[in-house]
C-alpha cells in the first residue's frame, strides 16, 4: 500500500471557507515573506521573471529557475481602501493598496505605506519587504525610499 505524502501548505484568510494553497514548491517564497524579504522565480534559460513565483516557465517548460529578491520598484498604479473586503474588516482605517513595478520587470502588489494619498505620484520610488500583520498574515509592504 502507498504511503500518503503530505505536501506544504499555508493558511489563506478566512473567507466563507478557507483553504489549503499548495506551496511545494514555492515554500521559499512564503518563508521568505516571513523575513520581510520578497522574492520572485528566474527562468535560468530565457531570463523571465516569474512573480508570483511559478515553479517552471510556461515558455522553455523547464524547471531550471533561480531565485531572486525584488527590493525595489516604482508605483505604477494604487487605489485607496475605504470599503473592506471580506477578511480585511479589522482593518480600521482605510488603506493603500499599490502595484510596483521592479527592475527585474516584476509587479508586485502590496500595501503602500509611509505616505498620503495625495502625495502618490506614478513612478514614485518604493522599497519592497514584507511583514507578518496583527491577523498573523504575510503582507507585502511598499514604502517610498
Ligand atoms: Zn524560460
Amino acid at each position: 500500500m502507498a504511503e500518503k505524502v503530505e505536501y506544504p501548505t499555508v493558511k489563506s484568510r478566512t473567507l466563507t471557507l478557507t483553504h489549503d494553497i499548495p506551496i511545494s514548491k514555492t515554500k521559499k517564497y512564503w518563508e521568505n515573506l516571513r523575513n520581510g524579504k520578497v522574492y520572485a522565480l528566474k527562468c535560468m534559460k530565457c531570463s523571465k521573471v516569474y512573480y508570483p513565483p511559478q515553479a517552471d516557465c510556461p515558455e522553455c517548460l523547464t524547471s531550471q529557475m533561480k531565485w531572486i529578491q525584488l527590493s525595489e520598484g516604482e508605483i505604477e498604479t494604487f487605489t485607496k481602501v475605504s470599503l473592506k473586503p471580506q477578511g480585511f474588516e479589522q482593518h480600521k482605517e482605510d488603506f493603500i493598496i499599490a502595484i510596483a513595478k521592479t527592475p527585474e520587470g516584476a509587479k508586485v502588489m502590496g500595501w503602500l505605506e509611509n505616505i498620503n494619498v495625495e502625495n502618490i505620484k506614478l513612478g514614485t520610488r518604493v522599497k519592497i519587504t514584507a511583514k507578518t500583520m496583527h491577523d498573523g498574515f504575510p503582507a507585502i509592504i511598499l514604502k517610498p525610499t
